[in-house]
């Protein structure tokens, strides 16, 4: 089955009870057992719910792989996959990783003794420089918030293997439409679904998918053990996003594209970031190993007074913390995603006072270029 018609009939999306072509929402905590000896399929709500499961078996087949995992947030799935690993372990990190991520680690994991060396991932030699004795995993974003940069996946995960450490892929940005990271020899993909997969900006959730049975496993384990899943109702509004992934990547796609090229012709912009332009230092390896440059690009601008007004002033674009919605979303990563991470980090990491990034929803391209254009050239 081709990917459209994977997310149409792809994953067990009739009531078999019923016929119901919408999957029904479980509100249940509990499933009534039989007999003492044999429980059933189901038995406690947070070990396993039917609309779950197949939320859960839809992504994954999506993804390639042969288990998915809901969790409650995006980074509930991170810090839930954090847990494979114990005091000691030592994980190597892509430097421009999600500020959420870059929390948990520096401040919660870090309690517990798990050590995190971040590397410009897209230099294998730096990779390979930072692993030692004790590392566990390789953990990367391609393209990477919000600087778009790219990671060659396929090399960084034959390296990994080389030295039997995992690869571990946030795939937010992309979804399995445009890039499969299991296919290029990651070990875990892990999404915050509250972006373009439910893709409606009215869900937080997350989700893991592997491919190898013994991680499924473990991360079934602690799924249930850990207990941050996600409830049924998010899960049924994410099986209904789900259904348009293809249509909505592509038209976003679309219209980033040409956002972002008019965005590089306009003198007040300083760099556009967008794996889509040929400029782009990524640009060979992304058209490698994904389908499409994705509909988030980040630009910078000639002054700090210009992006406060671009923010402020634009009006098709909400001024919003996320991206993946069908609404365009403006956001400043300095004071948002990446509030968390301390000013010199940021610098340090090319995360400057005017980037902007931008989330390209289903709005017409001409209007959004418009509503841009108002604001740059007053
Ligand atoms: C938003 C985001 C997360 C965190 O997901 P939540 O659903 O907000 O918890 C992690 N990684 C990336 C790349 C994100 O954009």
């Amino acid at each position: 089955m081709k990917f459209a018609t994977q997310l149409i009939h792809g994953g067990q999306t009739i009531d078999p009870a019923t016929g119901s072509l919408s999957l029904p929402i479980y509100q249940t905590s509990t499933f009534a057992q039989e007999s003492v000896d044999h429980f059933g399929k189901y038995d406690y709500a947070r070990s396993g719910n039917p609309t779950r499961d197949a939320l859960e078996e839809a992504v994954a087949r999506l993804e390639g792989g042969t288990r998915g995992f809901a969790f409650a947030s995006g980074m509930a799935a991170i810090s839930s996959t954090f847990m494979l690993f114990a005091p000691g372990d030592h994980l190597v990190v892509c430097e421009d990783v999600y500020g959420g991520t870059f929390r948990v680690l520096t401040r919660l994991f870090s309690q517990w003794g798990l050590e995190v060396t971040f590397v410009d991932a897209t230099d294998t030699n730096a990779i390979a420089t930072a692993i030692r004795p004790k590392t566990r995993a390789l953990y990367l974003e391609t393209p990477s918030n919000p600087l778009l940069k790219i990671t060659d996946l396929k090399e960084a995960a034959a390296l990994a293997r080389e030295h039997d450490i995992l690869t571990i892929v946030d795939n937010t940005f992309m979804t399995p439409y445009l890039q499969r990271p299991l296919e290029l020899g990651c070990d875990i993909v892990l999404h915050s679904g509250t972006k373009f997969l439910n893709g409606h900006s009215d869900v937080i959730c997350g989700f893991a998918v592997v491919a190898d049975p013994d991680l499924a496993k473990q991360l079934g384990f602690i799924q249930n053990a850990f207990g941050a899943i996600l409830g049924p109702q998010d899960c049924w509004l994410v099986l209904r996003g789900l259904k348009t992934l293809k249509v909505r990547m592509e038209e976003s796609q679309t219209t980033a594209r040409k956002v972002a090229r008019w965005l590089a012709e306009q003198s007040q912009v300083s760099r556009v970031l967008y794996p889509g332009l040929p400029s782009h230092p990524g640009y060979a390896i992304h058209s490698r190993q994904a389908d499409g440059p994705g509909a988030v690009l980040s630009f910078e601008l000639a002054s700090y007074e210009l992006t406060k007004r671009l923010l402020e002033q634009v009006e098709l674009a909400a001024f919003a913390v996320s991206l993946g919605g069908v609404e365009s979303i403006l956001s400043y990563p300095a004071k948002m995603s990446h509030a968390a991470m301390p000013a010199a980090e940021r610098a340090a990491r090319g995360i400057s006072d005017t980037l902007v990034r931008l989330s390209v929803g289903l709005e017409d391209a001409d209007d959004l270029i418009a509503d841009l254009k108002r604001v740059l050239t007053p």
